[in-house]
């Protein structure tokens, strides 16, 4: 409803089909006003994508929608949590009736009451029920876990009063998972020169495939530091990655963009808000070629160890999140409302 209306807002006065009784709504008569509304939100963020991408500069062609899909906000129809039938009105004394194959991990969400419903998604093959939650009030940190994203690992701090240790969570298996996929991508391209349909299914299953395999364990290593921060009440402090990809040679840029740390970051950031852990985003600058004793600012980001000239050392991806950690805090002094000021990092 929310995106219907602010299309229609756009359309000039006179166009037929913004609502009134004539245009669409005159052409389909019988149909469900909702659904039109959802649609016309559909197609107008589609349109804005399109629009996006052409100020960007960016080579496309007119979109064309050709997966079937529906849309339905949640006036739009009515879902029976109890027994997991969906009903959805289509047009005047026309109801269809869905049945959800309900699992014991769905049940989880139809029962909890604090959750409301959202707006319903029809794929040819799945159908996809949003749940809306009034975001938890974020709690009071009482410790930080202040995390550097690497390619193959999270690696940071966590400090409460005044201990400090460092954390780590793995996740070697993405990097693996895209160089396979990536290879196996290619043969299959070269393989299947002569045929690009076969080709291009071929290459789609296989991105799928991937996306799901990452996808899987980005949750594992998110849920990891949301439980982390959620039992010992802390406020997660990560990197800033807008507009971080520069010009590098082609292989680390496509091992760069490749790297879903965003999605990481993403799925951490929307986790966090769910259960009321606070995130705190810090520029990144330099974060991994500072001296976190004497402020020096190396060269060289090489090698696994940091080193200093006035002594320090300490393994270079810890370093980078007590940077981390430094930023954050002093961005809180300057009034960014982080309270939690911890005495003393390790040496
Ligand atoms: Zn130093």
């Amino acid at each position: 409803m929310r995106s219907g209306q602010a299309f229609k807002r756009e359309l000039p006065r006179e166009t037929p089909c913004a609502g009134s009784r004539t245009g669409i709504p005159a052409k389909h008569p019988r149909m469900y006003a909702q659904h039109l509304v959802s649609a016309f939100g559909a197609a107008g963020c589609i349109l804005k994508n399109y629009r996006k991408r052409i100020q960007r500069g960016v080579a496309c062609s007119v979109p064309y929608v050709k997966r079937l899909m529906m849309k339905a906000e949640n006036q739009a129809y009515k879902l029976d949590r109890r027994s997991g039938i969906i009903d959805l009105p289509i047009r005047a004394g026309c109801h269809v009736e869905l049945r959800l194959i309900v699992s014991q991990y769905h049940r989880k969400y139809l029962d909890d009451t604090a959750l409301s419903l959202g707006s319903l998604t029809i794929l040819p093959h799945r159908v996809i029920v949003a749940f809306r939650k009034d975001a938890p009030k974020l709690h009071a940190p009482e410790s930080v876990l202040s995390l550097d994203t690497n390619e193959r690992s999270l690696d940071g701090l966590f400090v409460e009063s005044d201990v400090a240790s460092a954390v780590r969570a793995e996740f070697p298996e993405v990097a693996i998972i895209q160089q396979r996929h990536h290879d196996r991508r290619r043969r299959l391209q070269k393989k299947k020169a002569h045929d690009r349909r076969i080709s291009r299914n071929l290459c789609r299953r296989e991105g799928a495939r991937e996306h799901h395999r990452i996808e899987y364990r980005l949750h594992e290593v998110a849920n990891a530091v949301i439980s982390l921060a959620e039992d010992q009440r802390s406020a997660v402090v990560l990197e800033d990655l807008r507009g971080i990809r520069s010009k590098r040679n082609k292989v680390l840029n496509r091992r760069l963009s490749m790297w879903p740390r965003r999605k990481l970051h993403q799925i951490i950031e929307y986790k966090a808000q769910w259960k009321g852990v606070p995130v705190i985003k810090v520029d990144p600058r330099n974060s991994s070629r500072t001296c976190p004793i004497c402020g020096r600012i190396q060269d060289s980001r090489m090698g696994a160890e940091f080193k200093c000239e006035c002594g320090w050392h300490l393994d270079r991806h810890i370093n980078a999140s007590i940077n981390l950690l430094q930023t954050a805090i002093s961005n809180g002094r300057d009034g960014g409302g982080f309270t939690v000021q911890p005495r003393r990092v390790p040496a």
